[in-house]
Order: structure tokens, then sequence, then C-alpha cells
């Protein structure tokens, strides 16, 4: 982890590796029964796992990402888009300053995905090559498989964020508030296809899309092991690709 080295060990790292992982979250409401920190929480450990098992280097995390929709719920902290998107940019630049120009933002926050994408697209155009990782989405398809409830639209405080968190860090979990999180929980609300409730209160007084009543630990180290073997995967596939292949092409004759 990049924070814990000197310079001189950081130089001996970037010399030999090829892949830098940023791990971006946020800080905001997750129920009456998660810590406002779980997003940043689950990237962080996620992307120190991968990197602990490759040879990429994992920086420190970003915690504050785009969530003014949770504002009404105390704790919460989120940055304007303008600023999320420059600070990615400048850690990317920063780190491709060093050499490292094969990036992936592990993000554990579905808000901030858009902005992360566009930086990413931004980036290619500098000769930078980042991705856009969001572990809940990797685990779509071990989603279906093995929660109890299925998520439906845009999931928060659920069953999967509370399994992960339980095998992440289970002393952070508050369990006596499973109760008032799975009563007062809703989804995020869609007519004709689109999305029509902005702030999530507007749908739950209870800040959650799902129950977390659900939620294991078992379940938690299904999606941690799924989640980091398939970060593993693409720090790998990075590494395989030639510099050719990353770089944008040039304008047709
Ligand atoms: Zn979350």
């Amino acid at each position: 982890m990049l924070e814990k080295q000197t310079w001189k060990r950081a130089r001996e790292k970037f010399k030999r590796t090829k892949v830098a992982l940023i791990p971006v979250g946020s800080t905001e409401q997750h129920g009456p029964h998660l810590p406002l920190g779980t997003d940043f929480i689950t990237a962080k450990a996620l992307a120190e796992e991968a990197a602990a098992r490759t040879e990429a280097t994992c920086t420190p995390v970003i915690p504050v990402g785009l969530s003014e929709h949770h504002r009404q719920f105390w704790g919460t902290l989120w940055v304007e888009a303008e600023h999320f998107r420059g600070y990615l940019r400048g850690i990317a630049r920063s780190l491709s300053f060093h050499g490292i120009s094969r990036i992936i933002y592990v993000n554990g926050h579905g808000g901030n995905q858009a902005a992360v994408l566009e930086v990413c697209c931004e980036l290619r155009r500098e000769g930078i090559y980042a991705l856009a990782w969001q572990w809940g989405m990797f685990v779509k398809n071990l989603s279906e498989k093995i929660l109890h409830q299925p998520e439906v639209g845009p999931q928060h405080a659920a069953e999967r964020e509370t399994s992960i968190m339980l095998k992440i860090a289970e002393e952070l979990v508050d369990k006596e508030a499973f109760d008032e999180a799975g009563r007062l929980a809703a989804p995020i609300a869609f007519e004709y296809g689109t999305r029509v409730s902005f702030d999530l209160i507007d749908v739950s007084e209870g800040a959650t899309t799902g129950d977390p009543r659900l939620a294991t630990r078992e379940a938690g180290e299904q999606f941690y092991n799924a989640a980091v073997e398939g970060l593993i995967g693409l720090v790998r596939w990075l590494e395989s690709q030639t510099e050719e292949a990353l770089q944008p092409k040039g304008h047709k004759p």
C-alpha cells in the first residue's frame, strides 16, 4: 500500500509494476445499521487484497464522492462532481508521471460510476488507460444466485452490501438495527423506464433499498472472494496488454 512505503521503496515498486489500483468510495448514510464509510471501506479492502496478491500498487482511498442525494441523513458528505472528477484525474496523472499509466479505479459507490467513467474516457485521450470497475456490478450474476431477495434497481445498504460488510468489518455492523432497516426499506422508484425519485429519502425513510435482515457473513465471503478474484483477473489482463492496444487510435486517413 503506497501510504506505508517510503519514496525509495515506492521507486522500486513503481519500476516493476504496470498497474495501479485507486480505491474510490463515499461517506454517506447506509441505513440505520451500516457505517457511513461502507462504500470506501469495501473498495479499500478489495483493492488492497488484490494488490497484495499481484504486482499492482494500491493508492490511498478516496473517501468522499458524489452523495448529495443522501444529504438529508446525518453525517453524509459530498463534493461537487467537477472537484471529484478533477481529483480522480489528478491522482491518475501523478501516477502516470511516475511511470504507471494503467489504472483501475476500484469503485464502491454506484453514484460515482458515471463520473469515474467520464474521467477514464478523458484520460485515455492523453495516453493514460484507466478503467472504472465497480464491485457491485461485477458480482451481479452471483447476486442473482445467492441473494434471498431479487435486486430491483440500484441497491443501497441492502442484503448484498450488508453481507460484504459482515465479512470485512463485522464490528461496524449494528445487527440490532436490522429490523428497523428492513421495515423501512423501499426500492428506488421507476415509472415507464425512468427514475422518478432523486433523493433516497423520497422512497425510504430508513434509507435502504432492500432488507438487510437476510444478510449473512457467508454470502459476504462469497461476494468478497468473487470480487477479489475478478479484480485480480482484470489486473492480469491489463498487465498483459501491449502498449499499442491501449493507446487511442489515430484519425482515419
Ligand atoms: Zn453503498
